[in-house]
């Protein structure tokens, strides 16, 4: 992404600048062929509010980007005023209160690094220039959120600009049905949020990440391993497992299983990733390193460089899904069989929904959770790869409950992303505050 970092301006389609600030706005390479007819960097919320006046005005549609980070490039349709938010990136901390106002243009590692410096912590997403603003509205899975919770149940208000360009506070108090529909709904919002009020934790003190590798040959036996130690792994770990056509330490496809640990000790931390010296597979891996102190800010950039780098065209979806493992494997060896080129990945996350979470939009997890992520760098390898994930999380969604916001690609694959009640509180509510359907909305309609 190229972001110029100079001050936001307004350009019409076709104006010189404008592509630039079109692609500026896209983590994705793809250019999904979309032109909005406007697209408006605001630099202060009142920018907001003169934009969303203006689209009434002119009878436009408003699409909305924080960081642009959306794989599918949600934001990027046509005839539409597209407002860029990444300007609107301020961090304030109440290091007394454990609170911070943030702009939702505020990404995730320099949230995480001024909190670090705090000695705070809040659970930010796991690659470094991920948007503080689609990230929370959608739900959140940060680093340390099996044990800290969901992102957006961490938020305690929203600033937010409604249809007719009015600035409203949300919290549990002002405006509930607001606050409820920003912690979860992600694409489906019906406002602009121009800030976030965050409660904050103490920062754990022991960090590190400790991992297993194995050679694709060893697919049923990992997965079966992973899928029956799950319940009883640590929240403070965050299980997970990637496939890959080259894992680390290894030279043909493998299987990475990954454990990083937040925790208020080594020792804790020790005994929270112990499982993988302790697994009836160990001699089966190629290596199993042991538990590695790291900054949060050295996984993040980590994760960016080997499984996220710029520059890429992805192809993603997902699921989240209860099924039985063995039921399961067809489709992951399926998967397995066709996965597009390094860095690609498929993210297999032992996630043990938590039970009871507040009441909010956000609603639906499971389990475990499938993510494919395709990426490639050649436009000649659109034909032959574009459709990957899509096709798999198709033939697998029988399996499955639904899909994850973060990773969607509804308009390639409409998947259930929220409970139905809190779907149909949803539209309701869109009813009452957009009854014209300014801002946002489902691609393709309907989620
Ligand atoms: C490399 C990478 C790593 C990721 N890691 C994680 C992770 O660890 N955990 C996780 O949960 N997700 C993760 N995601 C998914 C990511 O959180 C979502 O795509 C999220 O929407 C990105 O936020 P953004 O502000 O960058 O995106 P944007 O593309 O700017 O926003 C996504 C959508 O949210 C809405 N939106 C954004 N900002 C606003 C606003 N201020 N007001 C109203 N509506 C708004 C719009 O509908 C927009 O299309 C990752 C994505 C990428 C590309």
């Amino acid at each position: 992404m190229i972001r110029d970092g100079k001050p936001g301006r307004s350009f019409a389609r076709g104006e010189a600048g404008y592509e630039r600030a079109l692609f500026g706005t896209s983590f994705n390479g793809r250019d999904p062929g979309r032109r909005p007819e406007r697209i408006v960097q605001a630099n202060t919320a009142a920018d907001v509010i003169a934009a969303v006046k203006a689209a009434q005005a002119q009878g436009l549609k408003i699409t909305v980007c924080s960081g642009g980070h959306n794989w599918a490039q949600n934001h990027i349709r046509d005839g539409v005023l597209m407002l860029d938010l990444s300007r609107l990136n301020t961090i304030q901390i109440d290091r007394a209160a454990m609170t911070a106002r943030i702009g939702p243009g505020c990404e995730g590692a320099e949230l995480n690094r001024r909190l670090a410096r705090r000695g705070l912590f809040f659970p930010t997403p796991h690659a470094p220039d991920v948007g503080m603003g689609g990230f929370l509205l959608q739900g959140g899975f940060g680093w340390g959120s099996r044990a800290f919770g969901m992102a957006c149940e961490n938020v305690l208000g929203v600033d937010v600009v409604l249809a007719d360009g009015s600035l409203v506070q949300a919290d549990a108090q002002t405006h509930p049905d607001l606050y409820w529909a920003a912690r979860g709904s992600g694409l489906g919002f019906f406002g602009v949020v121009v800030a976030f009020h965050l409660k904050l934790h103490k920062r754990p003190r022991a960090i590190g990440i400790a991992s297993q590798v194995f050679g694709l040959e060893h697919l049923d036996e990992v997965y079966r391993w992973l899928d029956a130690i799950g319940p009883s792994v640590s929240r403070q770990v965050e299980l997970q497992m990637l496939m890959t056509p080259r894992p680390m330490f290894l030279n043909r496809p493998g299987l990475e299983v990954i454990a990083p640990v937040l925790a208020d000790s080594w020792r804790a931390a020790r005994e929270a990733v112990a499982f993988l010296k302790t697994s009836p597979l160990r001699s089966k891996a190629v290596v199993t390193t042991p538990l590695l102190p790291l900054s949060l800010d050295v996984m993040q950039k980590g994760a960016a460089r080997t499984h996220f780098p710029d520059g890429m065209r992805w192809c993603v979806d997902n699921m989240w899904t209860d099924a039985p493992i063995d039921d399961l494997l067809p489709g992951l060896r399926a998967i397995a069989a066709d996965m597009p080129p390094e860095p690609s990945h498929v993210l297999w996350l032992d996630w043990r929904a938590a039970g009871e979470r507040p009441d909010m939009a956000f609603s639906m997890e499971a389990q475990r959770y499938l993510a494919l992520y395709g990426e490639w760098r050649n436009p000649a390898d659109d034909g032959r790869y574009l459709d990957w994930a899509t096709r798999h999380m198709r033939a697998m969604a029988p399996l499955g409950v639904g899909s994850q916001l973060a990773d969607e690609n509804l308009a390639r694959r409409p998947a259930k992303v929220l409970a139905d009640a809190n779907l149909k509180r949803l539209e309701a509510l869109r009813e009452r505050y957009d009854p014209q359907g300014l801002i946002g909305g489902w691609p393709g309609g309907e989620a």
